[in-house]
């Protein structure tokens, strides 16, 4: 029942929608017991040889005025119980879904997509299920059940009432045990099923993976197994669940055992009247639906806590990267200096950036250059905010990146990861992502400048062209380059390319940073890259091996000194001589 009190926020907040809902629902029970009583009357009035057509008229009316004044009323409540359930889920989920934008790339790390898709689907659908049917089944068992039984002991017998009832808490504890078994069986085969959707969706994303090595036998093996573990775990649920009917015919046949003996005993000594017992045995039948519907409720209940409480949890996480009290409201420019001590990753302890320490002028450019894992990325990500955590600082203009507003922060920013995302929709849309209402001239501008504005001229719908699963397919340059495009748009201050431009042919790489040069003259540009032509005609270049700067400087300096830098710059000069020659 607790999570009843979790949810007395919500409650309050519709709180007419779910008081007018019980109050029918409380009309509906009363008008249940009409039936059974009008049935009774009627079987009375036959025996006695005194029913009229009249008055057989008249109850049939009776009758169908209270069957139709149901059918509306339970339509009504349906409407006011389940349709602020629906509105409960809306709330979570859009909390959910801003806090999900809001939180930031260690949060990310820590947890799995895999679970927060479930706490958005699963565990939302059991708390509407609470606020739903929960609500609903646990008003609506008392209130049928009670009023039947008071309808029972107190126009009927009492007597008769109570010896009916006495096999059914059998029933409510033999349903809750089985409820509870099921609970677990169940639980086992939603984690089956669960495993076996992971193992799909992977499947079917590496499946030129599993391809090219030939591995589909022992795929499809593992897919069998897997499957067949879920036929077996969905079988033992389907055997608690065959229970249940059986048990529940057993205690009401009971029942109805005890009634009709009793009844009868009751009937012969006067006490009862034939039509007396019949509304009696009647109205034992309405009773079956609130014994189960108590039982099944604490399912309902258990479920809906463990999801509230899951959720709750997520949401009372604190967002580890805040704005500061009075954080500077105005979009940084001008010079960055890195004195970072030392940098290690959320749950590692491990440095990756050691000793970083250099500056770059407004409107310089800055290639990074060192092997894969050298933290490339991971000194981009610093000046993101991405991470915090840092022994040290940066400064951006006059103050530390810190003292800015996190959003006026990455608006001087147009960043380019590695891992480029397309969304499934328009050329367009993907490149005027920031701002959706730009017009066309600076998307065709910005497209230009990344040297993909004719590649999209040449697609069937140019830039209304959709792209991703459902569109076109693009080749890894074109994303690339869509990617620059789109961060470009918004004219940044500074414009990151982490190695943006490993799918682009050495001509076209040229191409796009000769024009990058020419348009954003005053403005800073950071490339990381693997090709070192990428980065040649930086104002700096600083070489990364295991977190720490080993080579910094212009290119023709580092060409003097005998190091990485002109060992690798040399070996790739001749991979492209060989390429060349080989043409
Ligand atoms: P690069 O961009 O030069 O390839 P990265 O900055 O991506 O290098 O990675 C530097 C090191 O940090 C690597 O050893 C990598 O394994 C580690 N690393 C990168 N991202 C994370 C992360 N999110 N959590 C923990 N370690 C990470």
């Amino acid at each position: 029942m607790r999570v009843f009190i979790d949810l007395m926020w919500f409650f309050k907040q519709e709180k007419k929608a779910y008081i007018s809902g019980i109050l029918i629902l409380a009309v509906v029970a009363v008008l249940h017991l009409i039936p059974p009583k009008i049935v009774g009357y009627i079987v009375d009035l036959i025996k006695e040889n005194e029913l009229t057509k009249g008055t057989l008229i008249k109850w049939i009316i009776v009758l169908i005025v209270t069957a139709l004044a149901m059918y509306v009323l339970r339509y009504y409540w349906r409407i006011m119980i389940f349709g602020s359930s629906l509105k409960l889920a809306r709330i979570l989920r859009n909390r959910l879904f801003s806090y999900f934008t809001n939180m930031s790339s260690s949060f990310y790390q820590q947890k799995r997509v895999g679970d927060l898709m479930a706490h958005a689907t699963n565990d939302l659908q059991a708390i509407q299920g609470t606020a739903g049917s929960g609500v609903l089944t646990f008003v609506d068992s008392l209130l049928t059940g009670g009023f039947v039984v008071i309808a029972m002991a107190a126009t009927i017998s009492w007597k008769l009432t109570l010896i009916a009832l006495i096999p059914m808490p059998f029933m409510a504890i033999l349903t809750n045990y089985y409820g509870s078994l099921l609970h677990k069986k169940f639980h086992k085969a939603q984690e089956a099923f669960s495993s076996l959707n992971d193992k799909t969706q992977e499947s079917i994303n590496g499946i030129k993976v599993i391809k090219t090595f030939g591995q589909e036998k022992e795929d499809i093996e593992s897919f069998r197994a897997q499957s067949a573990d879920i036929v077996k775990k969905n079988v033992a649920v389907a055997k608690i669940d065959s229970l249940f009917d059986p048990t529940i015919s057993i205690v009401i046949g009971l029942s109805f055992f005890l009634s009709i003996v009793f009844g009868a005993k009751y009937v012969i000594s006067n006490e009862l009247t034939i039509g007396q017992l019949i509304s009696f045995t009647t109205y034992l039948g309405l009773l079956i639906w609130p014994m189960l519907a108590f039982g099944s409720l604490f399912n309902i209940l258990e479920r809906g806590r463990a999801s509230y409480e899951r959720v709750s949890n997520l949401l009372s996480e604190p967002k580890e990267i805040l704005d500061r009290p009075n954080a500077i409201n105005t979009i940084p420019t001008g010079s960055i200096e890195y004195k970072v001590k030392s940098f290690h990753y959320p749950n590692e302890t491990k440095p990756v950036l050691e000793d970083i320490h250099f500056q770059l002028k407004q409107g310089e450019t800055l290639g990074i250059v060192g092997k894969t894992g050298a933290g490339k990325t991971t000194l981009i990500k610093l000046l993101l905010r991405e991470f915090e955590g840092i022994n040290g600082t940066i400064l951006f203009g006059n103050n530390r990146i810190y003292e800015y507003r996190i959003d006026r922060l990455r608006e001087s920013i147009g960043y380019v990861p590695q891992d480029h995302f397309l969304f499934s929709s328009t050329v367009k849309e993907n490149i005027a992502f920031s701002d959706p209402l730009i017009d066309q001239t600076f998307i065709e501008k910005a497209a230009k400048i990344a040297h993909i504005h004719d590649d999209i001229l040449q697609f069937t719908d140019g830039y209304e062209t959709i792209v991703g699963e459902k569109g076109v397919s693009l080749s890894g340059g074109q994303k690339q380059r869509i990617s620059i495009a789109r961060a470009l748009l918004k004219d940044p201050e500074v414009l990151i390319l982490d190695d943006s431009l490993s799918a682009v042919d050495a001509k076209t790489e040229e191409a796009i940073l000769k024009s990058l040069k020419e348009e954003r003259s005053g403005k800073t540009t950071i490339i990381t890259a693997h090709r070192l032509s990428a980065i040649k005609h930086a104002n700096k270049i600083i070489v990364l091996e295991n977190g720490k700067i080993i080579e910094s400087g212009k290119h023709d300096v580092l060409m003097e000194n005998d190091g990485w830098y002109k060992a690798m710059f040399v070996s790739q000069q001749l991979e492209e001589l060989v390429e060349l020659g080989g043409k």
